[in-house]
């Protein structure tokens, strides 16, 4: 894919919120909800994640999950932290560490 003028010194694209559907993977069960977690890790080395100052001012501030990497919350560029805090785990890893199957960092 050839760089232009504008992927390299515009704007950059907001991140693909890729939308889930159906129910969380822990309901699932232990094994196949930690096996989604490797799907989504793996998955997650795709985005791009534009640093959240490259974009103008107003635009969301994109926040990335800490345990797989996915898209796990976005706020306007004035929220406050204290009244509506960032989610830093994604909906489908807040749902493993809520059952305690979440993995530990090694
Ligand atoms: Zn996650």
């Amino acid at each position: 894919m050839p760089l232009t003028f504008s992927s390299a010194w515009s704007v950059p694209d907001p991140p693909v919120y890729r939308k889930r559907t159906g129910p969380l993977a822990v309901e699932m069960g232990r094994e196949y909800a930690l096996a989604q977690l490797e799907v989504r890790k793996t998955e997650s080395r795709k985005i791009v994640r534009p640093d959240n100052h490259r974009f103008p001012a107003g635009s969301p501030m994109y926040f990335y999950c800490h345990s797989c990497g996915d898209l796990s919350d976005t706020k306007s560029e004035s929220y406050n932290p204290r009244t509506d805090p960032v989610s830093h785990l994604c909906a489908e890893c807040e749902a493993l560490k809520g059952k305690g199957w979440l993995p530990q960092p090694s």
